[in-house]
């Protein structure tokens, strides 16, 4: 496991991405691309299945991907894993996948990173069922405040949807949300991470250094504590 630095932006949620200076970063590997962490990247890994790439045919094989590739050190974290109504296969699939990743989580003691669509209702039910001691982390946040306090009061982390955060309107549900409750990405979209961490900061009313540090301590509760707990 690589671990951030004192002043690197975490980039918590990226795809493809290269290593870059005073940046770390959590590479999203998706079971359906076949892909393996590179060791030498210095980035940390999370591997799941996506639900837009999940169908009848390769469940069964897309689980075993995961199974037998997520449980060495470069993989932080299972996922990205989740519901999406607009986009996948029936919920049912969906709901049966994403909690085989969520046990597989909790076995691996690797927190679990969400993709949800119009789909929270499935989401809490889940989380309900299962009961995880594991933090689930719901990246590409854009909805209201009432749902984000719903999710973090249920011991879940909250990553803003790059393209939102940095519009003014989400200035105020940023602002409302505990700090010690949230993440920033770039979602592989090439969107500049720097960037996202000054408008948050100025939203908030610290320096870019000081929520550095907030989301260093973030990362440290979410990723080494909870795992070097459950070993
Ligand atoms: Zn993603």
């Amino acid at each position: 496991m690589h671990y951030p630095h004192p002043g690197d932006y975490i980039d918590i949620h990226n795809h493809d991405s290269t290593p870059a200076r005073d940046v770390f970063i959590i590479d999203n590997l998706m079971a359906h691309e076949g892909r393996l962490p590179d060791l030498e990247s210095g980035m940390n890994y999370s591997m799941g299945i996506h639900p837009w790439f999940l169908d009848d045919t390769n469940q069964n094989i897309l689980m075993e991907f995961v199974r037998n590739n997520a449980t060495g050190e470069a993989i932080t974290a299972i996922g990205e894993a989740g519901f999406d109504k607009l986009k996948g296969p029936s919920i049912d699939l969906q709901r049966l996948i994403f909690e085989q990743q969520a046990v597989l989580s909790e076995e691996l003691g690797k927190p679990l990173v969400i993709h949800c669509v119009k789909a929270w209702d499935e989401l809490v039910a889940s989380h309900k069922r299962i009961k995880p001691d594991m933090p689930w982390l719901v990246h590409g946040f854009r909805g209201k405040k009432e749902l984000a306090m719903q999710l973090i009061s249920r011991n879940m982390y909250i990553s803003f949807w790059f393209d939102f955060v940095i519009r003014p309107e989400a200035t105020k549900l940023i602002r409302s949300l505990p700090v010690d409750r949230i993440f920033l990405e770039t979602d592989g979209s090439g969107a500049d991470i720097k960037e996202i961490y000054k408008k948050v900061s100025g939203d908030i009313g610290i320096t870019v250094e000081e929520l550095k540090n907030q989301i260093l301590v973030n990362y440290s509760n979410i990723f080494i504590i909870k795992s070097l707990n459950t070993e």
